[in-house]
């Protein structure tokens, strides 16, 4: 493998070494790089200024794609505000790689098993993409990038005022999920998101309907989930062992949330 890597400091400048080289961009690389499937350009996001910070407004809290796991566990807002997310931040790898891994290579790879976008799914966020000019996706629709698009950051609203992150998986650490799931509940408005249950990562429309109604009925809501879910069967965990997983963990995070 031989990589020519292109360190720009401006998002204009990576946008344009893309068309031109059709290069990949690249965060921590801990997805890229270890998979070692890559060779040619590589378009590092590093040295753009502005991609790192976490920040909030009256209504959401903005985190930067190039956050990286450690910069989440250590936030207080993120904590205070969006436990979901901290929680998934926490459960991710262990700390060497929490210590590069970015939220935006998170996204990016478009992995069913990414844990912080199950709780980004559950808390109704937001990603904000450059492309010459901004725009914003809601996260349970991103099913890829547009052309050669940068992830520049996530919002996440602070309107939920429980939100939790469970996650099974082979070990505690340094493993990836076997299914994981998201819960986020305001005023009897409930999202639930489930990973490693599609193809990607899925809202369960119905589900978070059946229990958005005020009169929990657990065992419906459970049939429903294994209505909405299409567990993959490979060495991590055959299908049944996810669909059981996945009742169970809804479970959970319905009596956790007082549902
Ligand atoms: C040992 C190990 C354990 C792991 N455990 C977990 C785990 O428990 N949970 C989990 O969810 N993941 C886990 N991962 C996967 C990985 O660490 C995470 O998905 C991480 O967040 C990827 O971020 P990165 O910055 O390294 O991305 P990179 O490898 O740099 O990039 C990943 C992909 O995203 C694209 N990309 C990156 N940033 C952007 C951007 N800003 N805009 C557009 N595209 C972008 C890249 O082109 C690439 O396609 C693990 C990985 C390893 C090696």
């Amino acid at each position: 493998m031989s990589y020519r890597l292109h360190i720009p400091t401006t998002l204009d400048q990576a946008l344009e070494i893309r068309r031109r080289t059709d290069g990949t961009y690249l965060a921590a690389g801990t997805v890229i790089l270890v998979n070692h499937r890559h060779s040619g350009d590589l378009i590092s996001l590093e040295k753009i200024e502005g991609l790192t910070s976490i920040e909030e407004d009256s209504e959401s809290i903005r985190i930067g794609a190039l956050a990286t796991f450690d910069d989440i566990e250590n936030s207080g807002l993120i904590k205070r505000n969006l436990p979901a997310l901290w929680q998934a931040a926490f459960n991710t790898a262990g700390p060497q790689i929490r210590n590069r891994a970015t939220i935006g290579g998170n996204i990016g790879c478009f992995s069913p098993a990414s844990d912080a976008v199950t709780a980004l799914v559950a808390l109704d966020a937001e990603v904000q993409v450059f492309d010459g000019s901004y725009h914003n996706i809601k996260i349970e629709n991103l099913r890829s990038l547009e052309k050669e698009a940068i992830i520049t950051s996530v919002i996440v609203p602070k309107r939920f005022g429980f939100s939790a992150f469970e996650k099974v998986g082979k070990r505690n650490a340094m493993s990836v999920s076997v299914i994981n799931m998201a819960i986020a509940e305001n005023n009897g408005e409930v999202r639930l998101a489930v990973g490693c249950a599609s193809p990607y990562v899925l809202y369960c429309k119905a589900t978070s309907e059946s229990l958005s109604t005020g009169a929990t009925d657990l065992g419906k809501a459970k049939e429903i989930l294994l209505s909405e879910i299409r567990p993959i069967d490979d060495r991590w965990g055959t299908l049944e062992y996810r669909r059981a997983v996945a009742v169970n963990l809804l479970e959970k995070l319905v009596k956790e949330a007082g549902l």
